[in-house]
């Protein structure tokens, strides 16, 4: 696989490598069923370079031809009370800016159809949810009679749709060719300039500030601040009219409109090109400075013999074991997924146990990879009498 020579979001050259890792497993969150699976599984290169014309963060050794989305893919966070919270919170939002009582919302990669089954039964709207990897038997609410779920990418093969309201939530992260991808959306909309496009992803300004490289992993190709997510769609010919943070500042929400030309900044939160210029300089030193701080840490819990488990199985936990080249050092890969439980992680070979394995386990130390759930973890672990120190990754 060649690299990439332009940039995805705006074909620019002016390109900065930033961070490299010869060899990552190519999914993080697709489970398999044996250790030997696990080991050998397929893996690609990370060249993560900056485009300094738009701000736009990308890997350009990304080879999608290595990429297997199916339903053995385990991105949901739904088994959390946190989380749930949060896709409440989004349905309520979205409801109070549009009102989609019996109107048409199209979902694009809308994993296992949760956010969607909460958007019908907040505020009546039909559905068609478009995923490879959707689950239906893992869904069951009166709304699902509005929804129509199809297993499959989204495509220009569905223009004939016409939307008003279409939803894609941490979806865009794992595409390579985001300019490309937004366009085709654009052409599939059309004329329809009064539908709504919703988009949701991971904010790279959260990952730069707090150098945290256990984000930056093979299945997202593509890494937007709020300026370069913007600027993507205003090329593309929408008007970007909501832009804002949310889930403490971890995940970026841009709504916008189509219109007939390309669009000129008018958010106050679009202009970060210098910021981000910035933090992606001092990017390297301080991944390295956080790698040596973690490798010290490790060493000195089994100095004095603690056993240390990671609470989260996902692509942080993944990303973190394979730059960190663990192995017997952490007992224990926890999840609170119980579809996680008995299989394998991708690349590093670690057995997902569940919470109540712990109490055999013991751990002294528990690495939390999302520190949003510290309070549920905390008392996960003291309903099962534990109470090892908590050392959230930030
Ligand atoms: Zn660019």
């Amino acid at each position: 696989m060649s690299l990439l020579h332009s940039c995805p979001a705006c074909g620019g050259r002016a390109l900065v490598p930033v961070w490299r890792v010869p060899s990552v497993p190519v999914h993080s969150c697709l489970m398999v069923e044996s250790r030997a699976e696990a080991l050998a599984f397929p893996r690609g290169r990370l060249e993560i370079v900056f485009c300094d014309e738009c701000g736009f963060l990308f890997n350009a050794a990304f080879d999608p031809a290595l990429e297997r989305y199916s339903p053995a893919y385990e991105e949901t966070q739904a088994f959390s009370p946190r989380f749930l919270r949060f896709l409440s919170e989004l349905c309520e939002d979205q409801a109070k800016k549009y009102d989609l009582r019996d109107r048409l919302v199209l979902e694009i990669g809308c994993g296992k159809g949760e956010f969607l089954l909460a958007l019908a039964e907040r505020t009546g709207c039909r559905g068609i949810g478009i995923d490879p990897g959707f689950r239906p038997e893992r869904l069951s609410a009166p709304a699902l009679g509005r929804l129509t779920f199809v297993r499959d990418l989204y495509g220009p093969h569905w223009r004939a749709l016409a939307p008003d309201y279409l939803a894609c939530r941490h979806t865009l992260e794992h595409i390579g060719p985001v300019g490309e991808f937004v366009r085709t959306i654009r052409e599939t909309l059309a004329e329809r300039s009064d539908t709504v496009v919703m988009f949701e992803l991971p904010d790279l300004r959260r990952i730069l500030r707090e150098a945290a490289f256990w984000d930056i992993y093979y299945e997202h190709a593509s890494y937007f601040t709020a300026g370069s997510l913007a600027r993507l769609f205003r090329r593309a010919r929408f008007a970007v009219h909501a832009l804002f943070r949310c889930y403490d500042d971890q995940y970026l929400v841009l709504e916008a409109r189509p219109a007939s030309a390309p669009t000129a900044p008018s958010l106050a939160i679009e202009d970060d090109l210098e910021e981000t210029r910035a933090l992606v300089f001092a990017f390297r030193s301080a991944v390295e400075a956080k790698l040596a701080a973690l490798r010290a840490h490790i060493a000195a819990w089994q100095a004095k013999k603690k056993t240390i488990a990671i609470w989260g199985s996902g692509s942080k936990a993944v990303s973190l074991l394979t730059l960190l080249g663990l192995g017997a050092e952490i007992a224990a890969v926890v999840d609170i997924n119980p579809h996680k439980w008995g299989r394998f992680l991708a690349g590093t070979g670690y057995r997902v146990c569940g919470p109540d394995e712990l109490v055999v386990i013991r751990p002294d130390v528990v690495l939390v990879m999302n520190p949003i759930y510290l309070e549920e973890i905390d008392q996960a672990l003291a309903a099962r009498g534990l109470v090892p120190e908590l050392v959230p990754m930030r």
